[in-house]
């Protein structure tokens, strides 16, 4: 046994991830510290604890913890109910936390600065694997450990909403207007949204939650107005794979959203590609630049920008980390849940090998571990620290052998995009991916597949560029 084993495991994050990480540490017992910003447990999850999980009970828990708390006289909840965020909180994570097994390793207010290896900047080899890692939090206290399990998700790097990937023109100088992703609009942000006209920016899950959440408000409160926009010539992905939806929530989801549009309640703008944010007295205007070169302005109260996360990986900027270029995970991962390609939400089993970076010992998990990819799910979280967690106990057996207890798919082949017009010139054809090990959302072709009316530098007319995708 070396003096490095004697150090703890650092796990960076409490949400149902990290405390997974920090289940499956005790069983094996490894010691362990899981480092928390916030003061309690599942503070991401809190943010949006008013929306409901698409995903039943039965996902949700990890495996190790359900052991953990069952031994401790917890009664599971039902295992096919959709819980709301704060419900994942208050009747899993919190209880999990306040395990005696656990609790003394909890540290919370703790937010880690800068990870590196004691003594050694990130051009020295000599020595690396066997030194241990040097952990610095804002307070400027400092720790040692043998390894790093990073679960300290995405949900505080959220995506800008200029559409280059880039923050609009205006768009810092523009903040007072703008929402994070899943503000409360029926509770605590009510009055921030009631008789106010609101954009929704982004085409994903929580997208349409806020929407529909907007629509209902809008329904009893005269004044209050909706608009979304999308970047892509069609809803189509939002709407999802209604009745071929593998969780009949999440396809419920864009059903309901899709019959809100028909009706005129939520006003749809596609094509929309933010450019400029211009606060004008007490709102907001909105500029789109189209394909031709033109620009175009809606004036609103709010904004909400629901256009996804990305990793921060700063945190790490002294290890090694081999990170593919677009996805911001590991190049063994990145394939596996890239976007462009994949959108049935599918993966298959993975463990320590896909998540390993030339830095020994520091693991990115969870959220975190896949980068932009928008399809992450606890369940495959769950089964990545499993993994992680006994090749640091040198069970290399169990560390390899990678499950995943979701159900099978099937194919996922159902295009619900009549405009596409099967794939001719607007994206892929509706052909069947294989099947996988996930929740299908029953679209086929990448999420990212459908292709964007570009700005053209000529200034062309649209005819002339676009096909027949433009606007
Ligand atoms: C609205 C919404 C709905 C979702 N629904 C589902 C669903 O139905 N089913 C499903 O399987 N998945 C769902 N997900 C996806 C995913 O499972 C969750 O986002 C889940 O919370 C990810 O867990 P995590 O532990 O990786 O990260 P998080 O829950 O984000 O936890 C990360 C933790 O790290 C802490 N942290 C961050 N930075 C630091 C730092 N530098 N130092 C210390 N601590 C830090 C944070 O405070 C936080 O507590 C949903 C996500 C969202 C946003």
């Amino acid at each position: 046994m070396s003096a490095m084993d004697n150090l703890p495991v650092v796990v960076i994050g409490a949400g149902p991830v990290g405390l997974a990480a920090a289940a499956h540490l005790h069983e094996r017992g490894l010691p362990c510290a899981v480092l928390e910003a916030g003061e309690s447990p599942g503070v991401a999850v809190r943010q949006w604890g008013h929306v409901h999980l698409f995903s039943p009970w039965r996902y949700n828990i990890d495996p190790a913890a359900r052991r953990l708390l069952a031994d401790a006289g917890w009664v599971a909840p039902d295992p096919d109910a959709l819980p709301t965020g704060a419900e994942l909180v208050s009747d899993y994570l919190q209880p999990l936390a306040e395990l005696p097994g656990l609790k003394p390793n909890l540290r919370y207010g703790a937010r880690v600065e800068a990870i590196s290896r004691l003594g050694l900047d990130r051009l020295r080899t000599a020595g690396r694997d066997t030194t241990p890692f040097l952990i610095r939090l804002t307070d400027g206290d400092e720790m040692l450990a043998r390894a790093v399990v990073d679960a300290s998700g995405t949900w505080h790097t959220p995506n800008v909403l200029g559409a280059s990937g880039l923050p609009a023109r205006g768009e810092t100088a523009a903040a007072a207007f703008l929402e994070h992703a899943l503000p409360d609009v029926l509770g605590a942000d009510r009055d921030r949204f009631a008789g106010r006209h609101t954009l929704v920016v982004g085409a994903g899950h929580s997208a349409a939650n806020t929407l529909l959440s907007l629509a209902e408000l809008a329904a009893g409160q005269p004044g209050t107005e909706v608009t979304w926009a999308i970047r892509t010539a069609s809803p189509s992905r939002t709407y999802g794979g209604g009745d071929a939806d593998a969780l009949p929530a999440r396809g419920a989801l864009g059903s309901r959203l899709r019959e809100h549009v028909d009706a005129g309640r939520i006003r749809l703008l596609t094509g929309f590609s933010v450019h400029a944010l211009i606060p004008t007295d007490d709102r907001v205007a909105v500029v789109v630049r189209h394909t031709d070169g033109s620009e175009e302005a809606v004036t609103v109260d709010r904004i909400v920008a629901a256009t996804g996360f990305r990793p921060d990986h700063s945190i790490a900027t002294e290890l090694r980390l081999d990170l593919d270029p677009v996805m911001g995970a590991t190049r063994a991962l990145a394939p596996l849940i890239d976007p462009n390609e994949h959108s049935c939400g599918t993966v298959p089993p993975h463990g320590v090998d896909e998540l390993s970076h030339p830095e020994a010992g520091y693991y990115a998990v969870g959220m975190k571990s896949y980068g932009r990819a928008p399809t992450f799910l606890m369940a495959t979280g769950y089964e990545q620290v499993r993994s992680v967690v006994a090749a640091l106990a040198g069970d290399w057996d169990a560390a390899r052998d990678v499950q995943l207890d979701l159900p099978e798919t099937g194919v996922c082949n159902t295009n619900t995009d009549d405009s596409t017009g099967g794939g001719d010139c607007c994206g892929p054809a509706p052909v069947a991916e294989p099947a996988g090990r996930g929740l299908a959302t029953g679209i086929s072709g990448g999420l990212l597949a459908t292709p964007l009316s570009l700005v053209t530098l000529s200034a062309a007319p649209t005819g002339e560029t676009g096909g027949c995708c433009s606007n």
